[in-house]
């Protein structure tokens, strides 16, 4: 196992701000991973960091799980094992090649089959498709010991399921189920995610996608033209509502008290938000 001292948490944060790990294991197998998560504190796990916001102090100690299991086994019909280490364009590339698809709107997504599932990842409310969609049960490691969770008994809801926020699990793996889908359909519709996303999604700056996952678009319209924030810092970005930006020297100060300003005035004109980002304080 790979143990890294005095480690940037910025370097694996897609927004690009974070303390230091004084330790961050990063375990190569799941052998490894129970080793390690019996030494670490488990509110701090970190995937591909897509949607993570965190403080600039020191954690003693954070739970790498890039690493550990990039299985991707093809089972029977459309019937997989995935590992939690697997980025999600891997796993869409793969099972596209053998005739499934079904997650290609995830295409433009940064994150791991882990975080994916914590996050139960999907495209906007509109369409309401989410990873959940396929998954058949879930390998988690909870308390010590290694479970298998049936998918009605995971809870999944938008961009929300039994392991969010929830320490007492690690995600180890998933079993899905994939449609068939020819690979001419699967590249078109990649191809159109990427395009929606070109076109929609501010890519300019380091960020973490959506901040909230319920918002009012009026609400954060308004605060947009109040030009709340700060110009080298951290700011809502003008292209796309909901997301914030890293000019560069953004903080995570500057982030929390943009995100709490935006829910303080959901509140006052009683309108509904939640967060979406996960902060670690
Ligand atoms: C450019 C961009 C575009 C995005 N587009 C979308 C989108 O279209 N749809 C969408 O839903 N999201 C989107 N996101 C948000 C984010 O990518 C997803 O939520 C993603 O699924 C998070 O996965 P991750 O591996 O990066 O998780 P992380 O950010 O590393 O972690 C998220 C949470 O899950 C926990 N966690 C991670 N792995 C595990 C594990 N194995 N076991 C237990 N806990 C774990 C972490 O502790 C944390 O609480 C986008 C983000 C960016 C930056």
């Amino acid at each position: 196992m790979i143990i890294l001292e005095n480690e940037k948490l910025s370097k694996y944060t897609t927004i690009k701000i974070g303390g230091i790990a004084k330790k961050m294991y990063v375990p190569e197998t799941e052998e490894e991973l129970i080793e390690a998560a019996a030494k670490t504190d488990q509110r701090y796990v970190i995937g591909g960091g897509s949607n993570l916001l965190i403080a600039e102090h020191e954690f003693e100690s954070v739970l790498n799980v890039r690493e550990f299991d990039k299985t991707i086994e093809h089972q029977l019909e459309g019937r997989y094992y995935v590992g939690a280490s697997v980025r999600l364009q891997k796993l869409i590339n793969t099972i596209n090649k053998d005739g499934y698809g079904g997650l290609e709107y995830l295409y433009s997504v940064p994150g791991l089959i882990g975080g994916a599932i914590v996050m139960n990842a999907g495209n906007g409310k509109e369409w309401n498709n989410c990873i959940s969609d396929h998954i058949v049960r879930v390998k988690v490691l909870h308390n010590g010991k290694i479970e298998w969770i049936e998918k009605k008994k995971c809870h999944f809801s938008h961009r929300n399921s039994l392991f969010k926020n929830n320490h007492e699990y690690i995600v180890l793996g998933a079993e899905f189920d994939f449609p068939k889908q020819d690979l001419e359909t699967s590249k078109r519709l990649i191809k159109e995610r990427l395009e929606l996303c070109k076109r929609l999604q501010d890519s300019s700056k380091p960020n973490f996608g959506s901040t909230f996952m319920n918002y009012n678009k009026t609400i954060i319209r308004f605060a947009k033209r109040l030009k709340m924030g700060n110009k080298k810092g951290i700011h809502f970005s003008r292209k796309t509502g909901n997301w914030l930006v890293n000019e560069g020297n953004g903080t995570y100060r500057e982030a929390v008290r943009q995100i709490k300003r935006i829910e303080r005035v959901h509140k006052l004109f009683r309108k509904k938000c939640d967060r979406e980002v996960i902060l670690w304080d």
